[in-house]
């Protein structure tokens, strides 16, 4: 009989690795949550991000969702458009029959919830400012080993979850390998602040240097994330506030009105990356440890939540039925249902990317030709709306 620390160790305490911790709760499995960062500093991101409807029905299965819910942007209408070209696309919830067609979060507001709730949660230990510094598996166990101040200890468990970002360590540890590249394109990030009467549109907004997201924030805010070449946007980040913003309006044609910035923009390069596996014996990835897209579309942290909830699924049914939750055969059935759709996922914003990102003349025609038919074939934009939402593909079921 082996004696083991815990069931599983999950390394990286954001998002999507609290999701998953919480979406375990109850399942009897024993967990050790391991996060290099103090809960403030991991609290501080400066970030927002669109959240999808399926975020929302996994929000609300996890009972997260009635804490959130009245601190979230929400939006009725995305209007997508292209340059200067007059027509436009415009998605609206009647055409999904919903309330809204998604939701933006503040980082801090999603994870104080996912702490709160995990405080709660018996069968979790939690270890922050402590790193994961080397992992070791067999067939019948992994020694994960941990770095607390200059305290280091070893934590034997059925299972380790990567949860530990884009670079994960605990991917490269075990050797697999990525496939991908770096787009040569940085987002800008930032909060505006504006007056105009409605705060319930979303707007994707294409041009020969970038995509730019305007997702709405409560209280007449907007979360932008606005793409360009590296260097364009190195350049925008040297600006003064001023003439950053007037880059911004000159560029908006003025869409927002008056407008005053209430976060200052930070830059981030971007890059689509697929883990050639998700899975190991004794081993999982989730979130952008196993697959990273464009920010184009807002889906990136909904890849991360939707893994999160499918292998909590996996890993319950196989616990309950008296299965090994570290045996590849039973994560295999995670990696064979969430590699696909995320590959889905990653070839979208990838498309839209690059035959928006460009003013050559054919791509132009192509891709207003795509835009037109949007406009005109109705299952042709729902189906593109439910891809976006999050509602094709399997949805895991936790309750
Ligand atoms: C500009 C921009 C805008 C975006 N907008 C959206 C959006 O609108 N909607 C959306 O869905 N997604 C969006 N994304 C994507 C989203 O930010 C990411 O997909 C998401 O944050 C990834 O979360 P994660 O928990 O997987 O990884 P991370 O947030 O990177 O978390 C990994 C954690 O692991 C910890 N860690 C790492 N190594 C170790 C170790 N050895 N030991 C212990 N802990 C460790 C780290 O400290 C960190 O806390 C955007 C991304 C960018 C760049």
């Amino acid at each position: 009989m082996q004696e083991f620390d815990y069931d599983l160790v999950i390394v990286g305490g954001n998002i999507v690795g609290a999701t998953l911790a919480l979406a375990l709760k109850g399942s009897g499995l024993k967990i050790l949550l391991v996060e290099y960062q103090s809960p403030f500093q991991a609290l501080n991101k400066k970030q927002a991000y669109a959240f999808s409807l399926l975020s929302r029905e996994i929000y609300s299965q996890i009972g997260l969702w009635p804490e959130i819910s009245s601190q979230l942007g929400a939006f009725r209408e995305i209007i997508l458009s292209d340059g200067d070209y007059p027509a436009t696309v415009n998605f609206d919830r009647a055409e999904l029959d919903r309330e809204h067609l998604g939701y933006v979060s503040e980082h801090y507001v999603i994870l104080t919830a996912l702490y709160q709730h995990l405080e709660s949660n018996k069968d979790l230990s939690w270890a922050s400012e402590t790193q994961v510094i080397q992992i070791e598996r067999n067939e019948h166990y992994c020694l994960t080993t941990i770095k607390s101040q200059e305290q280091i200890k070893v934590i034997k468990s059925r299972l380790v979850v990567g949860a530990d970002g884009a670079k994960s360590p605990i991917r490269q540890q075990a050797g697999i390998i990525t496939r991908g590249w770096k787009y040569g394109q940085s987002c800008l990030s930032f909060t505006i602040k504006h007056q105009l009467e409605r705060n319930d549109i979303a707007f994707e907004r294409f041009s020969a240097t970038g995509p730019m997201g305007i997702l709405p924030l409560p209280d007449n805010r907007y979360q932008i994330v606005w793409t360009n070449p590296h260097d364009l946007a190195q350049s925008l980040l040297k600006l003064d506030e001023n003439e950053f913003l007037a880059r911004f309006q000159e560029h908006t044609n003025n869409l927002l009105g008056e407008l005053e910035i209430v976060s200052p923009p930070r830059l981030f390069p971007v890059q689509l990356l697929q883990s050639d596996h998700y899975t190991l014996s004794r081993l999982a990835l989730i979130g952008d440890a196993a697959h990273c897209c464009h920010p184009v579309g807002g889906q990136g942290l909904n890849q991360g939540i939707r893994d999160a909830a499918s292998l909590a699924q996996v890993l319950k049914l196989a616990h309950n039925s008296g299965e090994d939750i570290g045996k590849i055969a039973v994560l295999k059935r995670y990696e064979n249902w969430r590699k696909k759709e995320n590959m889905v996922i990653l070839g979208f914003t990838d498309l839209l990317n690059r035959t928006f990102s460009t003013s050559l003349l054919p791509i132009v025609w192509l891709r207003r030709l795509g835009l037109e038919s949007l406009r005109k074939i109705q299952p042709l934009k729902i189906f593109a709306l439910k891809l976006m939402t999050g509602l094709k593909g399997k949805k895991p079921q936790l309750t």
